[in-house]
């Protein structure tokens, strides 16, 4: 199952920078996630400060 990041995003970057296959980008009200591309490592979920990336 891919990541997805929720509403508690405070769109810091920081997730966007340490995804290893960049699959993470700005979207309009938070950061979103290509799931197609997602190889499902949680490095996201490590580099948040706000726990908003999650396993859907
Ligand atoms: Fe990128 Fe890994 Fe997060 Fe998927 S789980 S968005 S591959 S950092
Ligand atoms: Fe949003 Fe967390 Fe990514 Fe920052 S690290 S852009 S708060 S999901």
């Amino acid at each position: 199952m891919a990541y997805q990041i929720n509403d508690d995003c405070i769109s810091c970057g920081a997730c966007a920078g340490a995804c290893p296959v960049g699959c993470i980008s700005e979207g309009d009200s938070k950061y979103v996630i290509d799931e197609s591309a997602c190889v499902d490592c949680g490095t996201c979920a490590g580099a948040c400060p706000v726990g908003a990336p999650n396993q859907a």
